[in-house]
């Protein structure tokens, strides 16, 4: 399959089935924001709850947080975001069109702005036309708060989750009465005025991020560094992500952005080449410094073994819902050939499918519908779950491989006289007869969870 036709394949499937929208389509779209539809919620969710259970839930030195996106503006001077996170822009005098200096060149530093790879872009790629001087162009998104428009309400949409962990360490630390090693995680809205958004949800102007910023005495920081590069890429085997797809990638010296002191990106194999899902940066003291600095608080740990206050080293493991969104459909879909038809099928790890159980009488004959809709009625209990009713018994098996559903409930005529129904699974399309009477536990035990 080739790049295009791949990514084409998912655009029109994520629409036709409600995962994906343009944003304000009706309006003619906006470039860089997308809405997420029925299906596309759930998957979203899913993804942010799996990230959620396994590092929070599951762990006993992280907590959560959810920070307002709007902060003071101090803040993204202190970060450095006001002074240098910014990409270099080229315009085409000729055909108008807009570029990422550093995207011509093929040299993106992933995880840096600001960097001086422009001065080799000469021509403008679509036209060969003449290009502008490149400019710096900050990402952020401004607005103001409150009634007056001026210097003093300027105020900057997030561009990343990490900031708002930051400036609550100290309030963390004291409220939990935790320890280090300690991380506070966060999943939430970030904001970039990228320059060329594209291929489909990978690069947005409105995103979502989940982030970790972990807490570590000085010194262990190269250990809790190894530590959650290899937590973080085995969350993606764990959930059904092919090992040939994803890798982890160390940056070179020159790549590293100015705070870090070493970094590790997980990248996947998009259809247009290996790219980013996840860095993971050894930010080292320099937020915290930075923090204490603008706000004139003392952001530092009292060390009871050395009697000493000190100031964490931080380990950021830092990635993207709608970059994994894509991922995950990348890797699940696929074509395959069942009786001379062709299926497609999308073989979604089953604690991400947005649908956990589809419930499907054989027809819609009056008999039928009774117990189906008693079989639905148990089931919705537990699960994300759809009743479908149209069309033809093997449209509506196909309508739910198609969006990764794992398991179809069927209910047929013997039903009325057996009280049971049957469980057709959708990667090995087996299928086995229950009764209704333990029909909740078959499924738990297919789906592994916990419900
Ligand atoms: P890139 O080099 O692709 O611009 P970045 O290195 O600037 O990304 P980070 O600042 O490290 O990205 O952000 C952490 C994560 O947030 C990324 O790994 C990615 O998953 C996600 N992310 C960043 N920018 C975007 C975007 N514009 N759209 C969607 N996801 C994004």
């Amino acid at each position: 399959m080739s790049t295009e036709s791949t990514v084409e394949k998912l655009v029109s499937l994520c629409k036709r089935r409600g995962l994906v929208f343009q944003s304000s389509e009706i309006y003619g779209g906006i470039g860089g924001f997308w809405d997420y539809g029925p299906l596309g919620v759930e998957l979203k969710n899913n993804i942010k709850q799996a990230w959620w259970r396994a590092v929070v839930q599951e762990r006993d030195d992280m907590v959560g947080q959810d920070a307002a996106i709007v902060m003071n503006p101090t803040v993204w001077k202190a970060s450095g975001h006001l002074d240098t996170f910014a990409d270099p822009m080229v315009d085409c005098k000729e055909c108008k069109k807009r570029f990422r200096a550093d995207d011509l060149v093929g040299a993106v530093p992933a995880g840096t702005h600001g960097h001086d790879a422009a001065a080799k872009v000469t021509s403008c790629p679509e036209c060969g036309g003449e290009l502008t001087e490149p400019r710096m162009f900050n990402l952020m998104f401004r607005t103001y708060v409150g009634p007056v428009e001026d210097d003093a309400s300027t105020a900057y949409l997030r561009p990343e989750t990490a900031q708002g962990i930051f400036v609550n360490f100290a309030n963390v630390l004291t409220t939990t009465r935790k320890k280090l090693p300690l991380g506070i995680a966060q999943i939430g809205k970030a904001f970039r005025n990228e320059i060329t958004p594209g291929n489909f949800i990978f690069r947005d102007r409105e995103f979502e991020q989940m982030e970790i910023e972990y807490f570590v005495k000085p010194g262990t920081d190269e250990q809790w560094h190894q530590h959650w590069v290899e937590e973080r890429y085995n969350w993606y085997l764990g959930l059904g992500m092919r090992k040939e797809n994803v890798r982890v990638r160390r940056l070179e010296p020159e790549e590293q952005a100015h705070y870090a002191k070493d970094t590790y990106e997980i990248e996947y194999l998009f259809p247009m080449g290996w790219s980013e899902l996840e860095g993971i940066a050894n930010r080292t003291d320099f937020d915290l410094r930075r923090h204490a600095e603008f706000s004139g608080r003392e952001l530092e740990y009292f060390d009871e073994e050395s009697g000493e206050h000190i100031v964490p080293y931080v380990i950021e493991p830092s990635s993207g819902v709608d970059r994994l969104f894509m991922a995950f459909l990348v890797d699940a879909y696929a074509e395959e050939e069942v009786r001379g038809e062709k299926r497609v099928i999308m073989r979604l790890h089953k604690d991400l499918a947005p649908i956990k159980v589809a419930v499907l009488p054989l027809s819609r004959h009056e008999k039928l519908v009774p117990p189906a809709r008693e079989v639905w009625g148990l089931v919705r209990k537990h699960w994300m779950s759809q009743y479908d009713d149209a069309q033809s018994i093997g449209r509506r098996y196909r309508r739910q491989d198609e969006v990764g559903t794992p398991l179809c409930v069927t209910i047929d005529f013997d039903t009325l006289e057996d009280k049971a129904v049957t469980i057709r699974e959708r990667d090995s399309m087996e299928q086995v007869r229950v009764p209704i009477a333990g029909l909740v536990d078959a499924l738990r035990e297919k789906l592994n969870t916990d419900d």
